[in-house]
């Protein structure tokens, strides 16, 4: 491929001098487990999401299930979520013994509505899950109001939205915990698995670093059975040089998504992504909707042009999922699987190349 979806040597190499002296400062001073560059990148990423704790964990998944563990989410519980996600989501509702309830997203957002939420609250909910997808803020301010009102925990999935604002406000602190994933894929990448909890409580904090570390209360004590599921060292060192890099790469990615959306704008069937005014965006990825996906994938292929799917199977159709869940009937997250395409758009890719995308797409419905 002659643009490719991700560009990983090309990232490393624009800052390849800060990540080689991170590197050496790691192995040849720090402890190789924990030790001051997780805390340090820690209170980095607490400072910058605007909450008072963050806890390094072993990946996103890891961050949710560890977050609805510390906030004592399990059996018996129901937590709300948008059926529109990443599978893996509903896997860490399962694996901590609570059920997922699933609701269809909103036609234009995509995203979990507060309606929505509200109308699938019923005695065992415990817990709203809000996955901030493709970088798009959920309205967080609503959905925690109707928590609020409804005594229920706010959870943030915030894997794909580092660096997204809802009315001001970095993500991550609006409810009782938020999950963050750190893959290489992310906006914010290690090299490797990685992920975090953001939380405000002193004592939910405190019941995260317990549980990350196999339950150790302190070196003999054992306080919880639990994984071992902490963020690697090497990787801390690599995310402080790339957290002080995110502000710069959400800035290009947002102008990246300005072109397609002036090039895009209708042409042929596409239903292009849409800002809400109230957000800042932080363009994880860029998906449009097309009934003739498969031929403009094919098209875009034969020129050299990568494209991605997220995600082209329904996660309550994913058989691990309808095998736990039974069979639901979710009409508008099934006809988005068969729609979605997601077109190249990272800040490492060149304003040429998204341009040279644009025309392509253009060239696929006979708009030259
Ligand atoms: C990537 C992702 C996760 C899982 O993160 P991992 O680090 O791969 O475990 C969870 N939720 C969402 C929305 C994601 O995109």
């Amino acid at each position: 491929m002659d643009i490719k979806t991700k560009d990983y040597p090309k990232q490393y190499r624009q800052i390849w001098e800060e990540v080689r002296e991170a590197i050496d400062r790691v192995l040849l001073g720090d402890a190789p487990i924990l030790g001051a560059e997780v805390e340090r990148f820690e209170k980095e990423l607490a400072t910058f999401h605007e909450v008072p704790h963050a806890i390094g964990v072993g990946s996103g998944t890891a961050a949710l299930t560890l977050a609805m563990r510390a906030l004592d989410i399990g059996a018996g519980h129901e937590v709300i979520t948008c059926a529109h996600t990443f599978t893996g989501v509903l896997s860490a509702i399962l694996e901590v013994g609570a059920t997922p309830v699933l609701v269809e997203p909103d036609p234009v957002s995509l995203l979990l509505t507060v309606e929505a939420a509200a109308a699938a609250i019923t005695p065992r909910t415990r817990a709203v899950l809000a996955v901030h997808l493709y970088g798009h803020p959920v309205d967080a301010t609503a959905l925690a109001s109707l928590c609020g009102r409804r005594n229920l925990l706010l959870l943030e999935d915030v894997a794909q939205a580092h660096g997204a604002r809802w009315r001001g406000r970095p993500l991550g602190g609006f409810g009782a915990a938020a999950a963050m994933s750190f893959h290489p894929s992310k906006n914010l990448a290690a090299f490797g698995d990685g992920g975090a909890v953001l939380c405000r409580s002193d004592a939910t904090a405190a019941r995260l670093r317990v549980l990350r570390n196999l339950g150790k209360e302190d070196k003999h004590r054992f306080a919880a059975v639990a994984p071992n599921s902490k963020l690697d060292t090497l990787q801390a060192a690599i995310l402080r040089v790339r957290l002080r890099h995110l502000e710069d790469g959400i800035e290009r990615r947002r102008s990246h998504a300005r072109v397609y959306q002036e090039r895009l704008e209708g042409v042929g069937d596409l239903a292009l992504p849409v800002e809400h005014p109230e957000a800042r965006h932080a363009w994880h990825l860029f998906v449009v909707r097309t009934a003739h996906r498969e031929g403009l994938r094919k098209h875009l292929a034969g020129r050299g042009i990568g494209t991605g799917l997220h995600y082209p199977i329904a996660a309550h159709r994913q058989p691990a999922i309808a095998e736990r869940l039974g069979e639901l009937r979710l009409p508008r997250t099934e006809e988005l699987a068969d729609r979605v395409l997601t077109l190249p758009l990272s800040y490492e890719h060149e304003r040429e190349e998204i341009e040279r995308v644009a025309t392509e797409v253009r060239a696929f419905f006979g708009n030259r």
